[in-house]
């Protein structure tokens, strides 16, 4: 299996891929064609466990370059980090409709999901070739959370996640400093978030360029992220296939990961026929999915922020497929959204997708009226998230022929204010959370500057 880059022909294999952020010359990695999910193949998925969702799509992707025996090991130990034994359970709402619970996992974000089968993958890579993995990534949410409970402990990594100070949540803030392993760092930028990108940016290049370790970063943009995230969609597209109706996902997104996951899925054959895709106020996805045409606007914050997102990174990878693969007019595009804030779609970009594809932005008022009327129908508590995507849902024009499937991306106690904001009780909390007010928390403080926060990592580094 060969991986090709979204600006320019290359070929690269896939631990190379798995091991580097961002292809050579800026672009994204995807595969140079698709691989394909035989009828026999889901008809076994449809009755097995969901590590062999994993081993089965880890092994699509990886062909030669991994062994069976390699992707056991970490499905295995992938699973063993989440709390209910179908790790990733529907729980029927209504009649034909599923929730995707995809909260889990240690961090009870959907992030989990991609993430602790990642560490894992990585940490068996870095122990055979015997190189250390530097891990950094910058944080508005939950990312940074699910990164260090993907990597915490692993001898042969070390994970700094900045954050900017006083501008996470409580909650959010808390999961990150209260971890204990000695191999975490979290640092408050006294800054915005973007300082926080600017200054992991930086700080990944010299450090890459030092050629001592392997070094990542954890975002949106991974492939790895989403090539486990594609498990799910497989996973459950396989079982509900059974009942023999289209499957239609409806899916709240920001930088289009889990989406982009889901068009994967269907393009590798899991039977996924409709993609509802959703956004809250900031809804330039929603814009360039029903116009064809994305024009950047200045972020607005909402009650489902995981989601303030205004350019999706993953938008890129889209454009590659709607393209039929062309990287020089990936390029072009990409380069027009940088210098002129906006980006067109070509023409006939539906065409080119395994499934069609309708977007809703939903506001503040009506996720918390989908909080409240959810709760008042089923006894359900769904966080800010998920009721945007359940928002989505109840606007889409599907017809009754299709098995719709709701994604629940966070468990509510991660969002305990917008909860009672909606239905005046707080959320139910999770034992991962039990002590979560309770725990002492360690933290570093730093100005937004690179030297500064250069010399706050070498000073604590714990091996030497
Ligand atoms: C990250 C996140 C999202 C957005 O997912 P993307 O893959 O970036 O589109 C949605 N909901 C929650 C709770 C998240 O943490």
């Amino acid at each position: 299996m060969r991986y090709t880059s979204t600006r320019r022909e290359i070929a690269c294999g896939f631990r190379e891929v798995i091991a580097s952020g961002l292809a050579p010359g800026g672009g994204l990695y995807l595969p140079h064609h698709w691989p394909r999910l035989d009828a026999e193949a889901l008809a076994r998925l449809a009755t097995r466990t969901y590590v062999e969702a994993l081993m089965t799509v880890g092994a699509l992707f990886s062909a030669e370059d991994c062994d069976a025996e390699l992707w056991r090991r970490v499905a295995e130990g992938a699973v063993r980090a989440f709390r209910h034994p179908a790790v990733a359970p529907l729980a029927e709402f209504g009649p034909r409709q599923w929730l995707l619970e995809l909260f889990h996992g240690p961090t009870l974000s959907f992030k989990d999901y991609g993430l602790q089968p990642l560490g894992r993958l990585l940490d068996e890579l870095a122990t055979a070739e015997g190189r250390p993995l530097f891990i950094l990534g910058a944080t508005s949410g939950d990312t940074g959370s699910a990164g260090i409970a993907a990597f915490r402990g692993r001898a042969n990594a070390r994970i700094i996640i900045l954050h900017p100070a006083g501008r996470v949540s409580e909650v959010q803030r808390r999961q990150m400093t209260t971890e204990t392993a000695e191999n975490v760092l979290n640092i408050a930028i006294e800054g915005s978030f973007d300082d926080c990108q600017r200054l992991a940016k930086e700080l990944l290049a010299e450090r890459a360029a030092a050629n001592r370790e392997t070094v990542l970063s954890v975002n949106s943009i991974n492939w790895g992220r989403l090539l486990f995230q594609t498990a799910y969609h497989v996973f459950i597209a396989a079982r509900l296939s059974r009942h023999g109706r289209r499957l239609a996902l409806a899916i709240p997104s920001g930088n289009f990961g889990n989406a982009l996951a889901a068009i994967i899925a269907a393009r590798i054959g899991a039977p996924i026929a409709h993609l509802i895709v959703a956004s809250n106020a900031n809804d330039a996805l929603a814009r360039v999915l029903a116009t064809g045409v994305l024009e950047a606007q200045e972020p607005r914050t909402t009650l489902s922020p995981a989601m303030d997102i205004q350019v999706p990174s993953n938008l890129e990878r889209l454009l590659f497929m709607a393209t039929g693969a062309d990287a020089a007019a990936t390029a072009e595009c990409m380069t027009g959204l940088r210098e002129r804030g906006r980006l067109a779609l070509p023409a006939d970009w539906r065409e080119r997708l395994p499934l069609t594809i309708e977007a809703h932005a939903i506001s503040d008022e009506e996720t918390l009226a989908t909080m409240r009327e959810t709760y008042r129908r089923t006894d359900r508590i769904v966080d800010p998230h998920t009721a945007v995507a359940l928002a989505a849902a109840g606007r889409s024009g599907i017809a009754d022929e299709h098995e719709l499937v709701v994604v629940s991306t966070a468990h509510p106690a991660k969002f305990p204010d917008a909860v009672r904001k909606a239905i005046g009780i707080a959320p139910p909390v999770p034992a991962p959370f039990a002590d979560l007010f309770a725990r002492e928390e360690r933290c570093a403080r730093c100005a937004p500057d690179l030297a500064a926060v250069r010399h706050l990592i070498d000073c604590s580094s714990p091996a030497q």
